[in-house]
């Protein structure tokens, strides 16, 4: 039997549970479908962290408090939003974010993420230098290719001249609706029956190593001073930083897909280089293709200087040394010419379930693993190669302190003979 005094009690703890639960139904309006038991999960959880550190006496205004913050709390729109748990989760959240931030990413912690020439190879890296000049080709301006937008072969044209393509700018994926499998665009919902939604001009994407030295020669990262010839001139300073985050936008021209903006930040996730680039002479802009790379005309207009004039900056703080960290890297070093053999890729690190060729969206995993949600914008908004790059470089820092311990690589040994 309980009595009278329990009874009271027990009244009151079930009128304070009851409370969160009201409150949390309300935070959680636009999630409760997708994760029906967070209400109660997070109510039950709430009360006993109030419970545990609290008293008889502060118990009620503890749980008051409680409210007040969760009526402060904006209104989360997925379950990574950071408005979503209890005050405790949210104080575990933060203090591993701010774990997070104060790591200050070494060689040693990078060395055994440093990918093999063999996965390198295995991910569609380019590890040599095209054989031949390269170069000799810009622009394709004139010839016939086929356009990666309505599989259509075209004349490439520049944008002012350009014929106008019809096609999705999204991809088909299968949907069911009433039981009917049919197959539609993400971009706007149609069937591979009913028209494309988007106009714009014909377009090409190369992606044969030859093809694209002939467009630009590829070249390897400035080679790192080796120890003896810092022995040789004692005034021998490089610049050269051990490691930074790279990522590039780019955008359709008469020479192919092609870079126009490099952002590198440091290990500690600071800016060290910004830059539009200029297409090269001979080259001109089919479509900026705003809606992924960010870039606008205003940007393009700001951009003065060609890759290799970039590719010169970069050499001041990238050598042969530096370890590269960037999502999907190959797609980078492939729009700026460059062989580099020391790259960490997220996209490796953090491997999808289906096995390579198949890999996750950036997008994706810095919403799983951090919690936060980038290129969220679209449109004019939608990627900014700054905020890219420091996001790749969060999800290594994540790795290192949360994610499995990298396999030890075995060094190459020579095969040994058999006595
Ligand atoms: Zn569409
Ligand atoms: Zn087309």
């Amino acid at each position: 039997m309980i009595g009278g005094e329990d009874r009271i009690i027990l009244n009151k703890l079930q009128a304070m549970l009851k409370n969160l639960f009201d409150h949390f139904k309300v935070l959680y309006q636009d999630i409760s479908e997708k994760n029906p038991h967070f209400v109660s999960e997070h109510a039950l959880r709430q009360e006993e962290e109030v419970y545990n550190k609290s008293s008889k006496l502060t118990y009620r205004n503890a749980v008051i408090s409680s409210i007040a913050s969760i009526k402060r709390r904006s209104i989360p729109d997925s379950a990574s939003h950071p408005s979503v748990g209890t005050e405790g989760d949210i104080a575990t959240r933060e203090e591993e974010r701010r774990k997070l931030q104060a790591l200050r990413l070494s060689v040693s912690h990078l060395e055994p993420y440093i990918l093999t020439l063999d996965e390198m190879k295995q991910w569609g890296y380019i590890v040599e230098v095209p054989p031949g000049e390269g170069g000799d080709q810009p622009s394709a301006e004139g010839s016939i290719k086929k356009c990666e937008r309505c599989n259509q072969p075209f004349m490439v044209k520049r944008r002012e001249e350009a014929d106008e393509c019809v096609f999705h700018w999204g991809k088909p994926f299968s949907s069911k609706t009433n039981g009917e499998k049919r197959r539609v665009f993400t971009c706007c919902s149609r069937t591979t029956d009913e028209d494309p939604c988007s106009r714009g001009p014909h377009v090409f994407y190369e992606k044969d190593p030859e093809d694209l030295h002939r467009r630009h020669a590829f070249s390897y990262t400035r080679q790192a001073p080796s120890a003896t010839d810092g022995e040789t001139s004692s005034v021998h300073i490089d610049t050269a930083l051990d490691v930074v985050a790279l990522d590039c936008e780019m955008i359709y021209s008469t020479g192919g897909m092609r870079v126009a903006r490099v952002s590198v930040v440091d290990s500690t996730g600071k800016e060290v280089f910004d830059e539009f680039v200029r297409m090269d002479e001979g080259v001109y802009i089919i479509d900026l293709n705003t809606r992924f790379s960010g870039i606008t005309d205003e940007n393009y207009a700001m951009a003065l200087l060609p890759l290799s004039s970039i590719r010169k900056s970069l050499d001041s703080f990238i050598n042969s040394d530096t370890i590269v960290i960037g999502h999907a890297l190959e797609n980078d070093l492939k729009t700026l010419r460059m062989v580099h053999h020391r790259c960490v890729d997220t996209a490796v690190m953090f491997p999808h379930r289906a096995g390579p060729p198949y890999r996750h969206a950036l997008r994706n995993l810095v919403k799983e693993h951090l919690g936060k949600t980038i290129q969220a914008g679209g449109g004019t908004v939608g990627h900014s190669s700054v905020e890219d790059s420091i996001a790749t470089l969060d999800l290594v820092r994540w790795h290192v302190l949360n994610g499995p311990k990298p396999k030890p690589k075995l060094p190459a040994v020579p095969e040994k003979l058999d006595e």
